[in-house]
């Protein structure tokens, strides 16, 4: 099936219609109206599927993706058009230009946290680029994964964009196949098996993966501020977010401070009954929740740790003082989970920070520039912010990926467009003249030749 799939989707791309710019923006347009018109299902969907809040959903699912799709139709001609550069004077008189490519056949593997977004809004850069598309959302939100696939098959003809449901062995059918272009996200280890499949077809991929984000919250902090936006950042989604603060370092000073207010603005959204609040979303499945109570053995939790295993309830959580060793800060946590570390000096910060690989986000609490600027020039992460949590990711004009461990290559806005498109250059050069000193016999003398770097 994979195969055929495959097959249609090859014989569709060399008709040449996917890069007609008219037939991507009836896509795009006719993608944009089925959303809007069934935001309340997919609200539904993913509420079946870990109870996550409606609020939730339409800003980080479908308002998100729908921002995207109205960025990309206001700008996509512009820039699927070939980009006029400057020419060299090596090769005067001549027009130089970058021409906007689609790959061909593209792979997009969805993740189960944001599973709407994460699979729609990759697809959104594929298809203005004049791809045709196979999208593997994940079998852990299966109610999610089904709508997506009724959208789709609403919106495009199977040769063009299409579904594949299923779990793991599906997935590594798909990554079997030869496909022009993969991008993958999820954790840094099925990253890794993607990443090897591609190598196999010289297949480019983005890789947008996980890591360990430490936020950090020096004595000069506004703490009641950096409370309220790092209790909304983590505790949004119960925690399951890839930009989410994984654990904090804290100055020892202001500890005792930040953690009261930590507990107060838990308190604030989520109310004394937290397992009644309908702003809390749940653990995706059991298997994530057991490792997320697994995780908790032997810490010493000062707020929070109530759970409920017939509905996979984790309370928000804070942990004191975790071990490095221990099972909570071995990897990503990717739960409701918040371990508070105190620091005296920047070397305990830097010993800490450097037992990680380099981490999706790192967020840093501070009025004094000079440390705030130390912090994001010092360490490699793929985006973060200054006295704020997990907003990077709503500027659709800001570069949305990882570094290293955390993820190859970025996304959003017209780096959507720019990933799934080859920039192929192009010069047209004139004939009315040609420069005869290139050709051989080389008659140039060797001290001009040697003056040639101010041609190129
Ligand atoms: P995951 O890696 O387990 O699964 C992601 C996808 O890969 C799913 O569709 C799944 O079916 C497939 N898959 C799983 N195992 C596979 C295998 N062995 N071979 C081939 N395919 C396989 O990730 P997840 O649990 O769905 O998502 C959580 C992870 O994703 C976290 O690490 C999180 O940080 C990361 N994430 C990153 C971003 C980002 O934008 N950088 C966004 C969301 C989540």
């Amino acid at each position: 099936m994979i195969q055929n799939i495959l097959q249609q989707q090859r014989i569709f791309f060399k008709t040449q219609q996917s890069k007609d710019v008219a037939f991507r923006k009836i896509a795009l347009k006719r993608l944009q109206q089925e959303i809007i018109k069934r935001e309340d299902a997919i609200c539904d969907a993913l509420y079946a599927d870990f109870k996550k809040p409606k609020f939730e959903t339409l800003a980080a699912e479908t308002q998100f993706v729908l921002a995207e799709l109205k960025h990309m139709l206001k700008n996509i001609e512009r820039w699927a058009s070939p980009e006029r550069v400057s020419s060299s004077w090596m090769n005067w008189p001549s027009s130089d230009y970058i021409y906007k490519e689609p790959f061909g056949t593209v792979l997009i593997i969805a993740p189960w946290n944001y599973p709407f977004q994460l699979a729609i809004a990759p697809l959104i850069g594929a298809v203005a680029a004049g791809n045709t598309v196979v999208v593997k959302p994940s079998e852990i939100t299966p109610n999610t994964a089904a709508l997506i696939s009724e959208i789709i098959k609403a919106v495009f003809k199977p040769d063009h964009v299409t579904v594949v449901e299923g779990g793991v062995e599906v997935s590594q059918q798909l990554l079997a196949e030869k496909w022009d272009y993969i991008f993958f996200t999820g954790s840094t280890h099925v990253g890794k098996i993607v990443y090897e499949s591609a190598a196999n077809h010289l297949t480019p991929v983005t890789l947008e993966l996980g890591g360990k984000n430490p936020c950090i919250v020096d004595e000069t902090a506004s703490i009641d501020l950096a409370a309220k936006r790092i209790v909304w950042g983590k505790f949004l989604n119960a925690g399951q977010t890839c930009i989410a603060t994984d654990y904090i370092l804290v100055h020892h000073s202001v500890r005792d401070k930040l953690v009261e207010a930590l507990q107060q603005n838990i308190t604030n959204c989520y109310g004394e009954n937290m397992e009644e609040s309908p702003d809390f979303s749940r653990t995706v499945s059991q298997k994530h929740y057991t490792g997320l109570k697994e995780m908790l053995k032997g810490e010493e939790i000062i707020f929070g740790g109530k759970s409920n295993d017939e509905d996979n309830y984790l309370s928000p959580t804070l942990v004191n003082e975790p071990q490095l060793d221990s099972k909570l800060m071995a990897g990503e946590i990717f739960g409701p989970i918040l371990p508070i570390i105190a620091y005296k000096t920047e070397d305990d910060i830097h010993n800490y920070i450097s037992n990680y690989e380099k981490p999706l986000a790192t967020y840093v609490f501070s009025t004094n520039k000079k440390f705030q600027k130390k912090i994001i020039n010092t360490y490699s992460f793929g985006g973060g912010a200054i006295n704020d949590t997990v907003i990077q990711i709503t500027n659709k004009r800001l570069p949305f990926g990882g570094v290293g461990q955390s993820g190859i290559g970025a996304y959003h806005g017209k780096k959507s467009f720019d990933i799934f498109s080859h920039h192929k250059a192009i010069i047209k050069k004139a004939n009315w003249f040609d420069a005869p000193l290139r050709y051989p016999p080389y008659n140039l003398p060797m001290n001009m030749v040697k003056k040639i770097k101010h041609l190129f």
